[in-house]
């Protein structure tokens, strides 16, 4: 695809190459019989220095798509032309336009199509000129007449028009997008800074041949009308980019996107991407915006690497990256796109001046299948992102039929808070066990909401949109009421068992938390040390002083407190050592392979002692695979949850494994029987 995509406009430049040579000898054949080189030569020499100049100093334009810029060169070339010394106009736009994309850089392929269709413009306009035999009037002043003006009107046109074509043709052939679209855009912008230079080319030439002492004066004018269109697109370029890492803004992208499908064939498939980096607030709050800026500038530039033709890249605030792929790749061709994004991504970057590591999830929706309008696009896309993030799943397509998915993110947001106070939000509980004696310590509470319409949405789908809500108070308050509830039911019979409950940072940041956990307890008869929060390792550092204030409130009341998924922040064991924090669980993520990845195992191994050597307990989460457990048990670990001991349960069936694994521990047959201890392990304790 792409190959084939490159040979067309390679095609397209040769054709362009082509043309222009042959327009040059036809131009040649034409004016034969002048002199090529015209009487006026000082001004010939000003013009060809005012053209270089010119050239070197482009105006770009359309920055992203890397493609047209406006220059001054045009007014020089056109009055050279004028002298009349049409090769030579010729033969200087082509040099300027040379030495210009030599001087900046440009890739040799880009150089020779300026060149050629630089020369195939001008060549057209002096043809232009020729044809209606006005070439000469303007030096021989007597013959100047309305046949003139209309000529030179002509010939600047027909200069525009083929310039303004064969750079939108190349860059829609190199971008996928039609040419029509890019002619609207591009066109305009051509006519308004160009085309006012250009008309002043007559005047250049009238008031050089009279005394080139004048020509300071017109020149002065020019240099002004540069000066203002240059601001007036940069202004423009302003209200569309992002200043920081130069990528189209999100109003910019969305209106792009927005044009893109209306004008798109269905046939041909487009793609919407949201690249959303995991644990960017970490680094800003522990690194300092400074270094984050520099991160993001840096995944900016990883993307600009990535970007192939027909992709447009942005960034849509924050964290937050999207890309359009509009040249028509498959699902798969693109799902392999950004997984070389995300390995890219992932490179530490080392540009803050000492290597960060993130990584980034990404959503994936295909267009028409996904949404036909950008809106239901974007959502799309979002929604696939967030499922990205839930499952760590870096990256993941839209599913249609994925529960929330259906409907969207937003409109669940807002069935929330009714839900909640409708009592549609249940608590599943998931066992913890001792990994020495194989007791059964806690039950952690994991909210589910049962959808009227959708049926069991899981929390992944409603919570990190609550989280950025109000909601987060009601929902932790009605969590935590039914799982003391609960918790004093199972209590009768398993008096050692607690309840986990998690808490989210928007609790931790609220100072009369502490008091509903204390009400809460009373209300339900459950003694505060019967009681476990989880808080994640993010909460914590985001508003230290904060959150320390309502940490110890609630460890001065005797609730037992534990960092969640610690390993996915950036915060080092010994920063949470001065905190009333009772337990680390250990990241899912560096416990579900553990067994066969060695780096896990040190990972694992290294919390674990310094944990310890802190008087902390440590919790390991996620574990599926019985080799697993093993390995914790020499490392010293004291506690495991996951799905090899039991999923995520409603109350009842709790209650009954609860009953069930008595029995069995009663009986001597317990799967996860005590074990002896390891020496290690002994000593330690
Ligand atoms: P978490 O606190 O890390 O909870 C553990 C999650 O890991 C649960 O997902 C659980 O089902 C899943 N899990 C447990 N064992 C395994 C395993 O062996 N393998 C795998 N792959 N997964 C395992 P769940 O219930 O979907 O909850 C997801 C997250 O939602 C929780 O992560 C927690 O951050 C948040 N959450 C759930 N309930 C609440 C709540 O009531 N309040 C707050 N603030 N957050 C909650
Ligand atoms: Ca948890
Ligand atoms: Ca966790």
């Amino acid at each position: 695809m792409s190959l084939t995509h490159h040979r067309r406009v390679r095609a397209f430049i040769g054709l362009v190459a082509a043309l222009a040579a042959g327009a040059a000898v036809a131009v040649a054949q034409l004016s034969e019989g002048r002199p090529i080189v015209p009487a006026q030569r000082t001004t010939l020499v000003i013009f060809a220095v005012l053209l270089v100049i010119g050239e070197l100093r482009t105006l770009k334009w359309m920055k992203l798509h890397d493609g047209g810029e406006i220059t001054t060169s045009w007014a020089f070339a056109f009055s050279i032309l004028l002298l009349p010394a049409p090769l030579l106009a010729l033969f200087a736009m082509a040099l300027a336009s040379t030495v210009g994309d030599l001087s900046h850089r440009k890739p040799v392929e880009r150089a020779v199509f300026n060149l050629s269709q630089t020369a195939l413009s001008l060549a057209c306009a002096a043809l232009v000129m020729l044809g209606f035999g006005q070439l000469d009037a303007l030096v021989e002043h007597d013959r100047l007449g309305p046949l003139w003006f209309a000529a030179a009107m002509a010939a600047c046109a027909v200069m525009f028009l083929v310039n303004g074509l064969l750079t939108c043709i190349v860059l829609a052939l190199h971008e996928g997008t039609k040419v029509t679209a890019m002619l609207r855009r591009g066109l305009f912008l051509n006519l308004v800074s160009d085309g006012a230079l250009v008309s002043l080319a007559p005047v250049f030439v009238v008031v050089a041949t009279r005394s080139v002492l004048l020509l300071p004066l017109v020149v002065g004018v020019a240099g002004l009308v540069h000066v203002n269109t240059r601001s007036a697109l940069a202004s423009e370029h302003e209200a569309n980019h992002d200043a920081l890492t130069e990528l189209w803004n999100r109003r910019a992208f969305v209106n792009r996107t927005e044009a893109e499908l209306s004008e798109r064939d269905r046939a041909r498939g487009c793609a919407l991407v949201i690249i959303d980096l995991d644990g960017f607030k970490g680094i800003n709050d522990r690194l300092g915006h400074q270094v984050g800026d520099r991160v993001l500038v840096e995944v900016g530039r990883r993307l600009r690497e990535a970007q192939r033709p027909g992709q447009i890249v942005a960034r849509l605030g924050g964290d937050e990256f999207a890309v359009l792929i509009t040249d028509g790749a498959g699902a798969d061709e693109v799902t392999r796109w950004t997984d070389a994004v995300r390995e890219s991504i992932a490179r530490p970057c080392t540009d803050a001046g000492f290597p960060v590591s993130l990584t980034a999830s990404i959503g994936i929706a295909m267009w028409p299948e996904h949404g036909a309008d950008s809106d239901v696009l974007f959502q799309a896309a979002d929604l696939a992102m967030y499922g990205a993030k839930k499952t760590g799943n870096a990256v993941q397509m839209y599913r249609e039929n994925g529960s929330a998915n259906a409907t969207g993110r937003i409109a669940l947001l807002s069935d929330l808070e009714a839900a909640i106070a409708a009592g549609q939000l249940t608590v599943w509980y998931q066992p913890q066990i001792d990994l020495l004696t194989g007791d059964v310590v806690a039950l952690e509470a994991l909210v589910r909401w049962e959808h009227p319409r959708l049926g069991l949405v899981m929390p992944g789908d409603f919570m990190p949109l609550a989280e950025q809500t109000d909601l987060m108070d009601p929902l932790t308050r009605r969590v935590l009421d039914v799982a003391l509830r609960d918790a004093a039911r199972w209590r009768a019979a398993f008096p050692s068992v607690r309840v986990a409950v998690n808490a989210s940072a928007r609790n931790l940041h609220d100072l009369t938390f502490a008091k509903a956990v204390e009400q809460a307890l009373l209300d339900h008869r459950v003694p505060a040390t019967a009681l476990e929060l989880e808080i994640t390792e993010n909460t914590v550092i985001s508003q230290p002083e904060r959150t320390r204030a309502v940490l110890d409130a609630l460890g001065a009341i005797g609730v037992r407190l534990s960092i969640d998924d610690f390993g996915t922040g950036y915060s080092s064991l010994a920063s949470l050592r001065t905190l009333p924090v009772q337990a680390i669980k250990i990241d899912r993520s560096f416990v579900k392979d553990l067994a066969d990845d060695a780096d896990d195992q040190a990972i694992v191994r290294g919390i674990v002692d310094l944990a310890h050597n802190l008087g902390l307990e440590t919790v390991a989460e996620g574990v599926e695979n019985s080799r697993s457990i093993d390995l914790l048990i020499g490392f010293g670990c004291n506690i495991m949850q996951g799905f090899l001991v039991e999923r995520p349960m409603p109350y009842a069936a709790a209650r009954e494994w609860l009953a069930r694994r008595e029995s069995e521990r009663l009986a001597g047959d317990l799967v996860y029987a005590p074990r002896r201890l390891p020496t290690r392990q002994r000593e330690s304790r």
